[in-house]
């Protein structure tokens, strides 16, 4: 069976990649790798869409756990994002990459907001945009963001790169027999609530029939070959 053909996609990548070897933040070099590979995917002839998330930085959630006003402390994650967003344009662009940055938030000096009509235009000029500030409200993640603009930009697929290399039926780190499924339905992964992405997310991609591609990006070279078809990695859509 030959590989999907992809126009336009949606990738994701997991803030905490960003960190690459280090426990905080942002590793320049390893961001730079990154971008090499987006570039590589780029000059196959795809459209992309980025997000980013930023875990690497801030999450709510730890905020919260340590006696923050949740919202407040996911307005703080959203501007992490903002951050990592400008490291991969600065990153991408010195490779030569055209970008834009696009934030749900407003943030006038730094970067455009969301205007759906325009992302396309950047798109067609042959730019990658990046979306920062997930959904702009809190008590969301950037998974649902990515999930929102892969839907509004009508991106042929969501994929998401991240630390492990795809869905396991239980926690590969406690149970050492977990099996990674290939293919999983949807409804599968809400249903048993497998660790792939926050549930509000799921179901936007299935409503709307975009399949999620889970894989490892720190892997070298790994975007490519997911894109390829010869990966490792997990296909989350209908039927499976
Ligand atoms: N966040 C939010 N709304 C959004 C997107 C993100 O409130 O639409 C906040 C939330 O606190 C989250 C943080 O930003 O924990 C960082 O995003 P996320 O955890 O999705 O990053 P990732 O896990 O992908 O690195």
């Amino acid at each position: 069976m030959s590989p999907p053909r992809y126009k336009r996609i949606l990738l994701k990548l997991s803030g905490e990649v960003l960190m690459g070897q280090h426990q905080f933040g942002i590793d320049p070099e390893f961001v730079a790798q990154l971008a090499q590979e987006v570039k590589a995917a780029k000059d196959t002839g795809l459209e992309i869409c980025l997000v980013i998330g930023g875990g690497n930085i801030f999450r709510g959630m730890a905020g919260a756990a340590k006696g923050m006003d949740r919202a407040q402390a996911d307005y703080m994650g959203m501007l992490a994002t903002v951050m990592n967003a400008l490291a991969m344009q600065n990153a991408l662009e010195n490779l030569g990459v055209h970008t834009r940055v696009q934030s749900a938030i407003q943030m006038d000096t730094v970067c455009e907001p969301v205007i759906r009509r325009r992302a396309e235009r950047h798109l067609d000029k042959g730019r990658i945009v990046i979306f920062a500030a997930g959904v702009g409200s809190p008590y969301f993640t950037t998974d649902s963001g990515a999930a929102l603009r892969a839907a509004e930009m009508n991106c042929d697929a969501l994929f998401k790169g991240t630390s492990v290399d795809g869905v396991y039926d239980s926690d590969p780190k406690i149970n050492a027999a977990a099996k990674r499924y290939e293919t999983v339905d949807y409804d599968t992964v809400l249903a048993s609530n497998l660790k792939v992405m926050d549930a509000s997310a799921v179901a936007l991609c299935r409503d709307n029939d975009i399949p999620i591609i889970v894989f490892s990006i720190r892997e070298q070279g790994n975007l490519a070959r997911v894109l390829a078809g010869t990966g490792r990695q997990t296909i989350v859509q209908k039927g499976a």
